[in-house]
């Protein structure tokens, strides 16, 4: 089988990693940024508010900031030892 494109290491091609700010304020609880992340990133307080409890698995999909109707959330890309985001 013919492969278009190049090969790339696994070293090259890095995993990203985010960091999560909940601006609680503006919240109202309605769970979509927790049941959209897709590595169960969230937990939910007794008011449905998201808690980012599992923050080492997140990679910066930014599907929380996307679907939050209030702008509650935001992800900045988290640098590694080679200053990479
Ligand atoms: S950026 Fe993606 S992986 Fe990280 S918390 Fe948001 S939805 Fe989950
Ligand atoms: S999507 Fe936004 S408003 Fe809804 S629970 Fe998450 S942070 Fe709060």
């Amino acid at each position: 089988m013919k492969y278009i494109g190049e090969v790339i290491s696994k070293k090259k091609w890095k995993i990203p990693h985010g960091k999560i700010y909940i601006i609680k304020d503006r919240c109202k609880g309605c769970n979509l940024c927790i049941e959209f992340c897709p590595k169960d990133v969230f937990i939910a307080d007794n008011q449905g508010k998201p808690i980012p409890k599992n923050i080492d698995a997140c990679i910066k999909c930014e599907l929380c900031e996307l679907r939050c109707p209030d702008f509650a959330i935001v992800v900045e890309g988290v640098r590694d030892n080679d200053g990479d985001k």
